[in-house]
């Protein structure tokens, strides 16, 4: 049995909050270089320097490998943020979501989803019918991981989106993470802003394989910020689907397509 790859899982704490991490499937000989690259990561967070930093390392086993392909990109420029959750509520809308799960997801990204009114580590699971909160632990949610792009789809996908200079980390391992959600059994879609105060664009992908990036999802300065991902599964399936996010190693190695970027003016 031949191991080939590694899971490498970078998790950063300050004042006993977690405020970064990171996840990527490296080959033994990479290993070094991008756990160099996170750690500089956590040490350079805008929430401030890391006080705890955790790395993990495990083996894959190449035949527990599946392949995976990235979602259109569709890139949406709003000029504020309301209209931004406006937008995203109509793409969540259309892709099957409830009115009360994305009212329930707003207010709870909004409010800070973990107890306290803190962001949470991970993900909300939320039924995309009721709204009902589904994850079992709602501090540490469900972290998506093992996961990564091929060498190739990350250069071709680096290339694609600094043609709309959006060539970023957030970009780039956002588009990853949605890459493995929307692969999961039982998801409807998902919806992200980010918990970086300084990053305020977000997104909703959806189980037809879109990624729509929404410029401006919360006012800058914001500390709160999350995942929600939309699932319609028995509870009897709900494990399955933890498991299969958290545990099932995913290779993307298949770029969608890049549309153009689209103007959003407040009327329309
Ligand atoms: P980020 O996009 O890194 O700014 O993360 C924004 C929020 O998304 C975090 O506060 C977490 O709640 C959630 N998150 C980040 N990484 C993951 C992950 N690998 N799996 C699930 N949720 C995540």
């Amino acid at each position: 049995m031949s191991v080939e790859l590694n899971s490498l899982r970078m998790r950063a704490e300050r004042d006993n909050r977690h405020i970064s991490g990171a996840e990527r499937l490296v080959s033994l000989e990479d290993l070094g270089t991008v756990a160099v690259d996170m750690l500089q990561r956590a040490l350079q967070h805008p929430c401030g320097q890391a006080e705890r930093i955790y790395f993990y390392v495990e083996p894959i086993k190449c035949e527990q490998l599946l392949s995976g392909c990235l979602p259109d990109f569709f890139n949406n420029q709003v000029t504020h943020w309301q209209q931004g959750r406006e937008l995203a509520k109509e793409m969540l809308l259309a892709a099957g979501v409830s009115a009360t799960a994305i009212a329930a997801a707003i207010r709870n990204l909004a409010d800070g989803a973990a107890p306290g009114g803190v962001s949470m580590r991970g993900a909300m699971l939320i039924d995309s019918k009721t709204g009902e909160r589904l994850e079992p632990d709602q501090a540490r949610g469900v972290r998506v991981s093992r996961m990564d792009l091929s060498a190739g789809v990350r250069a071709q996908l680096r290339s694609l989106l600094a043609a709309q200079k959006l060539d970023n980390p957030h970009v780039v391992e956002a588009l990853t993470l949605a890459a493995k959600v929307l692969a999961a059994p039982g998801v409807v879609a998902e919806l992200c802003w980010s918990d970086d105060p300084d990053y305020t664009a977000g997104y909703v992908a959806t189980a037809d394989k879109r990624y729509q990036r929404i410029s401006l999802l919360k006012p800058a300065g914001e500390e709160r910020g999350g995942r929600a991902f939309f699932v319609q599964c028995g509870k009897q399936r709900l494990a399955v689907l933890i498991d299969w996010l958290e545990h099932q190693p995913l290779m993307i190695e298949r770029v969608g397509r890049i549309h153009p970027v689209r103007y959003w003016r407040e009327e329309s």
